[in-house]
């Protein structure tokens, strides 16, 4: 590569990590946002790395998937969790922070640093021939989303993200739950949790009456319906939709059965089929744990209902977050097909250290699967038909042969942080 510069699309969390990682290690940067001449429905200040709606950027507890992301990304430097630090509020365990205070020091910072650049732009389309780091976000802007769609193909850009919950296997009562799919479609592809009519009942009315997200940005999805809307339409509505108890010869009479269909190869995750939802998460927890197979639900990713625009990273992605097709262009954030704050900082910090070694001529690399950021690379570029963003959890990481499980969270913390540390040392990354 012969100039020593980086164009980033986008001064968000994962733009303005990028930018500052790469400014740090004398790289030149022109870092283009849009606003203020152009603003999305989530985003309220002219500020860089706005945080659009929760201030918590999760746990800081080492035995969970959040706490070990956060540790990996101190291993490589993340100048942004640094500052989120400085602006943080109190928050029990996890990591919230002031949002005008975090966007104010980003800010600074991207101006104090003279190899950096902002240029107050809409960039409308990305130029696949110079080296350029694509951060433009779930609600970016339609233009740059058109030019994405052409270097991808158009069936390679999500609009809307309407997901169930996902939930670990590990959560689930097999006492109360069954394998196979409806009329023997299938082997064991799906697990089953039948509802006897007063479980049903008791179900339903949590479900109508529980406590809604309303959210400007929700206002524009048009897709499927939420759960808890098709439940409105009437008591049996969900028995003849997603709950359908038929089609199962040696399950007794279940009056409905909420089907979990696998979200991994290693069957460590399913999701909950047909319950796509809008509720607040505090409330997912509360009412899909009344199922009783469900009781001892552990989510690891909530179901949500908003403008999410994503790339179908396992068709068009690299792990080493570079297009198939265009060696050139990184795509980091939640655009790449991450979820939340801290997993859209962790993509910009990798694919500006990857953006940095094609620059001096080297291989592009990709943290171990033992990490929570190698694991999501692997996991949002494995095939995968039903493709959703994913989160940081312990779920998608390889299996501990042989931990207890009562030790198996600190032993996922312990495992991460070996592989980080000799990744960062041999990658001469970090502090
Ligand atoms: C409504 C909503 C609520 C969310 N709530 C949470 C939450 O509570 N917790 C959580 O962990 N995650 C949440 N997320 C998910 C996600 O973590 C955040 O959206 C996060 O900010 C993503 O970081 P990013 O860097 O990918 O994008 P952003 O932080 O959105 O940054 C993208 C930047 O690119 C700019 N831009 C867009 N298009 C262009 C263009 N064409 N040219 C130049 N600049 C452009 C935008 O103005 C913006 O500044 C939410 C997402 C949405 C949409």
């Amino acid at each position: 590569m012969q100039n020593n510069s980086v164009d980033i699309i986008g001064g968000g969390l994962a733009g303005c990590e990028a930018a500052l990682y790469l400014a740090s290690r004398g790289v030149r940067v022109r870092l283009y946002e849009a606003k203020p001449k152009w603003r999305s429905a989530a985003h309220k200040s002219d500020g860089l790395a706005e945080i659009v709606c929760s201030n918590s950027l999760k746990s800081t507890v080492q035995t969970t998937a959040g706490g070990t992301l956060k540790n990996e990304l101190d291993a490589l430097g993340s100048r942004l969790l640094e500052i989120a630090r400085q602006n943080s509020v109190p928050a029990g365990s996890a990591l919230a922070v002031d949002r005008d205070g975090f966007s104010h020091a980003v800010t600074q910072a991207v101006r104090e640093q003279k190899n950096i650049t902002v240029v107050n732009e809409i960039v409308q389309s990305i130029d696949a021939s110079s080296l350029t780091l694509v951060c433009a976000g779930p609600v970016c802007h339609d233009g740059l989303a058109r030019s994405l769609m052409a270097l991808t193909g158009e069936e390679s850009l999500h609009f809307y993200d309407a997901a169930a919950p996902i939930i670990t296997a590990e959560c689930v009562d097999m006492s109360r739950a069954f394998f196979g799919a409806r009329y023997g479609k299938g082997d064991d592809d799906y697990l089953n949790c039948p509802m006897t009519k007063d479980e049903y009942l008791a179900f339903y009315d949590a479900l109508i009456g529980a406590e809604r997200v309303i959210d400007e940005a929700v206002d524009v999805f048009e897709g499927c319906m939420p759960v808890e809307v098709m439940a409105a339409r009437g008591v049996d509505a969900l028995r003849y939709g997603p709950l359908r108890p038929v089609g199962f010869r040696d399950a007794g009479k279940p009056y409905a059965v909420l089907q979990l269909r696998r979200e991994n190869t290693r069957a460590s995750l399913y999701n909950l089929v047909g319950f796509q939802t809008n509720l607040k998460f505090g409330e997912q927890k509360r009412v899909f744990s009344l199922i009783p197979a469900l009781k001892n639900i552990e989510i690891v990713r909530y179901g949500v209902m908003h403008r999410n625009t994503f790339i179908n990273a396992p068709m068009c992605l690299n792990s080493d977050l570079r297009l198939k097709a265009y060696g050139n262009t990184f795509v980091a954030g939640q655009l790449c097909g991450v979820e939340g704050y801290v997993e859209s900082i962790a993509t910009g910090l990798l694919a500006a250290i990857n953006a940095e070694r094609m620059l001096r001529g080297e291989n592009t690399v990709v943290p171990p699967e033992q990490t929570v950021l190698g694991a999501l690379c692997k996991y949002i570029t494995a095939p995968n038909v039903n493709f959703q963003p994913m989160n940081a959890n312990f779920g998608i990481l390889p299996p501990l042969d042989g931990v207890k499980k009562a030790e198996r969270k600190q032993a996922y913390y312990d495992r991460s942080a070996a592989a980080i540390a000799e990744w960062a040392q041999n990658t001469g990354v970090g502090g």
